[in-house]
């Protein structure tokens, strides 16, 4: 079986099939971190060429199931899945973690795209925290007058970056204390985020709204057909269809 990664579901995933007789399973990253958490079982590195190419591997390796466990916001990996498995007549899974939603007290200004959260931001500078991810950050160059601190696992590309951004490598989970005095410390006025949903990064809202800190939250891709939400229920089916099969 194939699961697409990328994720702390993934992950999860790859951990309990490690060692599980009943299964070769080979987990696929996109190759976009340069030191990425490895799994306990094999695994593979960049993109397929398409949903074709996908198709391709499917058939190439023998595929038997496909689960798509990559974030809610790869749309595009997530369309050739669900494409790829009907061409090869794969079984196809996708884990989408729920979306997290606004509690009282939250202060969420919900946009469409990032296009539309550089402009959320408005015409005065702020000091924004950015936690969006190193690929999506160009929409922010049309809005260099805020103070930005950008967030992410490796340090971005320095032609993505507005100027005198400042930049803070970490990788999640991360505590609301932390979150707290790092939104303190900083005195950030506006958090940029997606909609990623779980646990491991929730904790700057709740900071956020302890601080009465605006959220600029940005909305989610359209949902793939055929999902579980998260990793217990994919093993599930997994293990289903491992006994479908006499395995
Ligand atoms: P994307 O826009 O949906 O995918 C772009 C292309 O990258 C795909 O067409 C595919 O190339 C390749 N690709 C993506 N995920 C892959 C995988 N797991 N294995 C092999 N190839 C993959 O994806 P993205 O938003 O750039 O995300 C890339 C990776 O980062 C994913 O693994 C995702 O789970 C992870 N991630 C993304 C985010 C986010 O906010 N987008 C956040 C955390 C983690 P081909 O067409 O050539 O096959």
């Amino acid at each position: 079986m194939l699961i697409l990664g990328g994720t702390t579901e993934a992950s999860a995933i790859a951990r309990a099939l490690a060692g599980d007789a009943r299964f070769q399973a080979v987990l696929s990253l996109a190759g976009r971190t340069r030191a990425p958490v490895l799994p306990p079982i094999p695994w593979r590195s960049g993109g397929f060429g398409g949903a074709e190419g996908l198709a391709a591997y499917l058939r190439t390796e023998g595929v038997q199931a496909l689960v798509d466990a990559t974030h809610p916001y790869a749309a595009r990996i997530s369309h050739n899945a669900v494409l790829a498995a009907a061409a090869a007549g794969v079984p196809h899974l996708a884990v989408l973690r729920p979306a997290w939603s606004a509690q009282p007290g939250d202060r969420w200004t919900a946009v469409p795209s990032m296009d539309a959260a550089a402009a959320a931001l408005g015409p005065l500078p702020r000091r924004v925290l950015l936690t969006v991810g190193q690929q999506e950050l160009a929409p922010f160059l049309a809005a260099p007058w805020h103070r930005y601190l950008i967030r992410s696992v490796e340090p971005p590309p320095p032609a993505l970056l507005p100027p005198g951004a400042r930049i803070l490598t970490a990788r999640g989970p991360f505590t609301e204390a932390d979150e707290h005095r790092l939104l303190v410390g900083k005195q950030i006025e506006v958090l940029v985020t997606k909609n990623s949903g779980g646990t491991a990064t929730a904790a700057k809202l709740a900071a956020a709204r302890a601080l009465g800190v605006e959220v600029v939250m940005v909305a989610r891709p359209p949902v793939p057909p055929g999902t579980v939400p998260d990793a217990e229920a994919a093993l599930a089916w997994l293990h289903q269809l491992a006994t479908e099969r006499g395995a």
